[in-house]
């Protein structure tokens, strides 16, 4: 384990969160809940400045979405029959007072972007946020207010010149590389369950950006399966190199959990030990190419007693510069609330599952889905940062 950073974070976080509910839909809220409960009795909280939200208003909505949509959304709100716009599907029912908390969700990540740009803090987490399904003018994958859109926005609008984002979300980053797709200001990562076989169906290397921004665009498309060793051998093997080509101000990540192996909705094979070291690695990328400057957003995860609240429990712990070591126990006081709303379940007895595995470094010429889907996001985007895709070294 490596020393402790010294670094300052603030983490936006809001009781009210928990009303952004589906009803019988995976992404139950009691996913915060649980992170938030696990997190305090682990200390970690402690070591974070705790920030309520405030509601984004209408200025700041209206830049990520189209009236329409907001309208809708609005409607929404009050009449549980509503259908459009994405709304009103088995993916985003509408529920009363949607409008409300998506605004409280997006509020939080763009209060986010403003702590860490204003140098208050180093390092800001809004585990609510990561809704990076949601496009202008449609809701998506159980995402209304695309609230990684308008912290990016907000970054921007205060001056940042460029932005890195880099989502490790089991699903493709569709509507964030849509937001900034022929913008050269901000570069999108995403690395994902190949989008063939798996929602939404997008993230191909071929998607590349457009106009000036061609190459802003990176996705890496993983086969089903990938386990931690080839998670992180593909992450290596792309993401600190374009992120340091394109020298961003601020790196901000979408740290959804859903490539976790208990995972219902997709086929990733991670475990929370390959999470965290996925996000610790992105940390250490924002401390060597954005003089420290990252921005942490939760995302998808539905395995809400033993991947989410472990892992983004770790990513408040590292955010806050402590690596929670994994054989950390889990407090008791977190087991006896679950057990006490009448959860049967087994629970996990550690911050961690099992000791990673040895990951061996891409090379040119490794055959197989895995190395090949890494090959063709290297040729694809390499070039047009002045990478070689054929030296391992870039
Ligand atoms: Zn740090
Ligand atoms: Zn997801």
């Amino acid at each position: 384990m490596e020393p402790a950073r010294d670094c300052t974070a603030a983490a936006i976080w809001d009781e009210r969160y928990l009303d952004y509910d589906f009803g019988d839909h995976p992404m139950n809220p009691i996913r915060l809940d649980l992170t938030v409960r696990l997190a305090r009795e682990l200390g970690v909280l402690e070591r974070v400045r705790v920030e309520a939200s405030v509601p984004a208003d209408d200025d700041q909505l209206r830049s990520i979405h189209s009236a329409d949509y907001l309208d809708a959304v609005r409607a929404a709100s009050t009449d549980p029959s509503f259908t459009g716009f994405g709304l009103g599907t088995t993916d985003d029912p509408v529920f009363p007072g949607m409008y409300d908390v998506s605004a409280l969700i997006a509020g939080g990540s763009a209060r986010a972007a403003q702590r860490l740009w204003s140098g208050e803090v180093e390092h800001a987490v809004n585990i609510a946020g990561g809704l990076h399904h949601a496009m202008r003018g449609y809701a998506s994958g159980f995402c209304v207010f695309n609230d990684v859109v308008l912290a990016i926005r907000t970054l921007l609008d205060a001056g940042a010149a460029k932005v890195a984002y880099v989502d490790v979300d089991v699903h493709h980053g569709d509507g964030v590389q849509a937001a900034f797709y022929d913008d050269p200001r901000v570069l999108t990562v995403s690395l994902h369950q190949d989008p063939r076989t798996l929602f939404p169906g997008t993230g191909m290397p071929s998607e590349l950006g457009e106009g000036d921004a061609e190459g802003t665009s990176v996705n890496v498309a993983l086969p089903p399966g990938t386990t931690d060793a080839g998670w992180l051998r593909a992450f290596r093997a792309v993401v600190p190199g374009v992120v340091r080509a394109f020298r961003p101000d601020v790196l901000v990540t979408q740290c959804g959990c859903d490539t976790h192996h208990d995972d219902p909705l997709a086929n990733l094979e991670l475990t929370v030990d390959g999470q965290r070291q996925a996000i610790h690695e992105l940390h250490g990328l924002a401390h060597e190419v954005a003089a420290g400057r990252w921005l942490a957003f939760g995302g998808g995860g539905y395995g809400v007693l033993r991947c989410v609240p472990r892992t983004w429990t770790n990513l408040l712990a590292e955010a806050s510069g402590l690596a929670l070591p994994p054989d950390t126990a889990v407090p008791r006081g977190w087991t006896d609330y679950l057990r006490g709303r009448g959860v049967t379940a087994e629970l996990p007895t550690s911050m961690g599952e099992r000791p990673l595995p040895e990951v061996v470094p891409w090379a040119p010429g490794g055959e197989g889905w895995l190395d090949g889907a890494i090959a063709a996001t290297r040729r694809a985007v390499f070039p047009l940062h002045g990478l070689d895709p054929l030296d391992p070294r870039d």
